[in-house]
């Protein structure tokens, strides 16, 4: 997400911003004491309504309400002009964590934290006009669906020797220090976000400095000691996955791999295509299998299976009266992700067999793949 760091500059200068929460300089003490009761008993009832446990991720949205309810607090940007702005607890936290690490040594700051809805709607709209809807889908969070709208994810860049380093490439190459930073989250009630490793689940590649506030150490503890992703330690993981595979599927262009559409006369080329999209929901969650050819067999193939594709419907449902056979070749994962997988290492898979079937009126079924 850092990618977007000029673009979000820019952009964040035309932002109205909030005004700053504080007393006026003339009041007198008791007037002053007063404002600040109340204002504690503001910063109060808006820290109940917010639940620090939110999971806002790629299928689960900002809670209605969320942003009024939030109550931000404001530090100067060491990169931008317009001032960072996080959650009053997550900030104090984010100080003590901060001065944790300044005893190891460690320096970080904070880069990108409270993005608005409506500011990622402006970037959203910005990337459209710039890179195309094809770039946005697949590099800029939907609004309402980034965890930066919370208030409580933090990114971080690093300080070492004087020296800013916020470019993703960059940040990549100290993984050294980030374990240092890692392993002091949870004590100040924060978690790693998105997991190296774990892109299927959160939908997001690693990024060692996408930290979130839970506001719970003991909680944080439990997620970072074994390796958790919130989705995970939440019990949304399954779901998490299936969505993010289907997403994948859905977004992938034919540019990705080919169609061979052979000559059907039974079926036009939306046949193939809602044929195909159903198989690549399943291959998308083939970790780190690459999709070459998809190419549809011959009529007489599909025909003559659909009595088979009969054999292999599921109880109660609708008798199919169609069939298609469809065969791909793919490339399996290198050794290291193919490890524990059904693949050979760094193969070419030819010819693998799809079988779909297809009621009346109905949506293609797919029945069974392998080689026949
Ligand atoms: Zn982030």
């Amino acid at each position: 997400m850092h990618a977007r760091r000029i673009a979000v500059a820019a952009l964040s200068a035309t932002l109205v911003l909030a005004p700053l929460a504080g007393c006026g300089a003339n009041g007198n003490k008791q007037e002053a004491t007063q404002q600040q009761e109340t204002q504690q008993q503001g910063t109060e009832q808006k820290q109940a309504a917010i639940n620090y446990m939110v999971l806002v991720n790629k299928q689960h949205k900002l809670p209605d309400g969320w942003e009024e309810a939030l109550d931000l607090v404001e530090e100067k940007s060491l990169l931008y002009e317009d001032p960072v702005r996080v959650e009053r607890k997550a900030y104090e936290a984010y100080k003590a964590l901060k001065e944790d690490l300044a005893k190891e040594g460690v320096n970080v700051e904070l880069d990108s934290c409270y993005r608005s809805v409506a500011h990622q709607q402006e970037v959203v709209d910005e990337f459209t006009k710039e890179k195309g809807a094809d770039y946005v889908k697949q590099y800029v969070a939907v609004p309402g669906y980034s965890e930066h709208h919370t208030g409580l994810a933090l990114d971080l860049f690093l300080v070492i020797d004087g020296k800013q380093v916020y470019e993703n490439d960059e940040m990549l190459k100290h993984p050294e220090v980030w374990e240092k930073v890692h392993a002091k989250l949870a004590d100040h009630g924060f978690i790693l976000r998105y997991l190296e490793g774990k892109d299927d689940i959160t939908g997001y590649a690693y990024e060692p400095w996408h930290i979130r506030y839970i506001d719970s150490p003991e909680i944080a503890h439990k997620i970072m000691d074994q390796g958790l992703t919130f989705e995970e330690y939440l019990g949304e993981a399954d779901e998490a996955k299936a969505a993010n595979a289907a997403d994948k599927a859905a977004n992938a262009t034919t540019t990705d791999y080919e169609v061979d559409y052979g000559t059907s006369s039974i079926y036009t080329k939306d046949d193939i295509d809602a044929a195909v999209k159903v198989v690549m929901a399943e291959f998308g969650s083939w970790d780190g299998c690459t999709m070459q050819k998809i190419a549809f067999t011959d009529d007489n193939t599909c025909k003559s299976n659909v009595e088979y594709a009969n054999s292999l419907r599921k109880d109660g449902t609708a008798e199919f009266t169609q069939a298609m056979v469809l065969v791909s070749d793919f490339r399996s994962p290198s050794a290291d992700k193919a490890q524990g997988t059904a693949w050979e290492p760094d193969t070419d898979y030819k010819d693998y067999t799809w079988t779909l079937g297809r009621s009346d009126g109905g949506e293609w079924q797919l029945l069974t793949w392998g080689y026949a």
